[in-house]
């Protein structure tokens, strides 16, 4: 077994194909919507064909073919590699100072579409298993990568699809979404979308309030108060409220918005859309509003429930109904969990820093494998900046060294 140095050196010596292979991929416009993925598909197979990796390609649909990967040991344990191949739209072209589909490499940043989200990370993932069945490298386990076409629509497709199916299961996973650096993501927050709606006494405007039963107006009662979801304490654990500080911290470097870090160890309450009424001089007989809910680590759907039942009952409104349209808990990894560990010891090595884990305000396809108790970390190269925005750039050293990173990670958990 080559030691981690010796396999740096080996990604230090092809870093050229490294920069190639991201350029490559950024060049392929996999935009989803509207999530023509058979172009992307078709050049990460030939991709692992000219190294002899075997894979396949699944479809629980026509329109979204996942691939899997095998490489090493199927008898010992499994570690899970994935990305997404789909990048979001890139809206308004004029905002852009270069071609975002170019490919392009200036003053030590890749530039484009997908370089940090996540096409360069996923290059990597590629690249180091390129390079580990090129060498021959021994493992004593397994790697299985799956790269998804639909995790920037949410989708059900990709990840969710081939872990609940039971098409794939690992002993770990790491998932290259865009973390930068020396900082990775060991868990995220849920989410509650929430539909409310009453009914009133439809009756001739001329006559409010005294004819008719106003339903915009009882609808109001209730979210006038919808906030004090925010009010919900979380509960957790020592350790997790060492993570979370760290991640409050690092929030407040990121976000501009002041305050933006209470996101992370708080609900926040999105009153997102509200409609009802018939016409202006008609008493409405209908109202209804839409609330998305975000909820942190120490906090369930079910608490949700509770203390929106809770608003309800002290609106003194009657007849109020409300439904879940989507609900998801909040998920995390042990942060002494083995991967973590690993990633955390190649860190170190390369960057001659500490790993940051932290907590993430957002969601990713990282959930679905935390839900089925599988350790999860999330670790990539990564300009936030530009992320589903304008101008997405990465940092070509940060690339070089998060495939560095991966290769000393995955062999030493394989051969642990
Ligand atoms: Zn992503």
């Amino acid at each position: 077994m080559k030691d981690h140095n010796a396999l740096r050196n080996l990604i230090e010596e092809r870093k050229d194909q490294l920069l190639q292979l991201c350029c490559d991929m950024i060049r392929i416009p996999s935009v989803n919507p509207p999530g023509e993925m058979e172009e992307m598909t078709g050049f990460i197979c030939r991709y692992l064909e000219s190294h002899g990796i075997p894979y396949e390609i699944l479809r629980p649909t026509e329109k979204t073919p996942d691939i899997v990967a095998r490489l090493g040991n199927p008898n010992g344990r499994t570690l899970i590699l994935n990305g997404h191949c789909d990048v979001v739209p890139i809206g308004n072209r004029e905002k852009w100072d270069f071609d975002p589909f170019g490919g392009e490499i200036r003053d030590g940043k890749i530039l484009g579409r997908g370089t940090s989200d996540m096409k360069t990370g996923l290059a990597g993932l590629l690249f180091v298993m390129g390079v580990l069945a090129d060498e021959k490298i021994p493992l004593d386990g397994q790697i299985l990568l799956t790269v998804v076409p639909d995790e920037e629509v949410s989708g059900v497709y990709g990840t969710k699809w081939l872990v609940e199916s039971g098409a794939i299961t690992g002993d770990a996973a790491l998932v290259a979404e865009p973390t930068g650096y020396f900082n990775c993501e060991i868990g995220q927050k849920g989410c509650c979308w929430i539909k409310l709606w009453v009914n009133g006494q439809p009756a001739h405007g001329s006559l409010s309030p005294f004819a008719g039963d106003n339903a915009i107006a009882r609808l109001l009662k209730v979210l006038e108060h919808i906030d004090r979801i925010r009010d919900i304490v979380p509960r957790y654990n020592d350790e997790t409220a060492r993570v979370m500080e760290e991640s409050r911290a690092m929030a407040k470097r990121l976000l501009k918005a002041p305050g933006a870090q209470h996101v992370l160890n708080h609900c926040t309450v999105n009153l997102g859309k509200i409609s009802g009424g018939t016409k202006v001089n008609m008493v409405p007989d209908y109202a209804e509003a839409e609330v998305d809910v975000r909820i942190p680590l120490g906090v369930t759907c079910e608490m949700v429930e509770e203390q929106l039942l809770r608003i309800i009952r002290e609106s003194g409104v009657d007849g109020v109904e409300y439904s879940f349209s989507w609900k998801s808990e909040p998920n995390s990894t042990d942060q002494k969990a083995e991967i973590v560990e690993a990633v955390a010891q190649s860190v170190q090595e390369v960057w001659d820093e500490p790993l940051n884990r932290t907590y993430q305000w957002a969601s990713s396809d990282a959930r679905f494998f935390r839900y089925a108790g599988i350790p999860t970390l999330q670790y990539g190269p990564a300009n936030l900046e530009g992320i589903h925005a304008y101008n997405e750039t990465v940092d070509v050293q940060d690339v070089i060294n998060a495939a560095k990173i991966y290769i000393g990670a995955i062999t030493d958990y394989l051969n642990h």
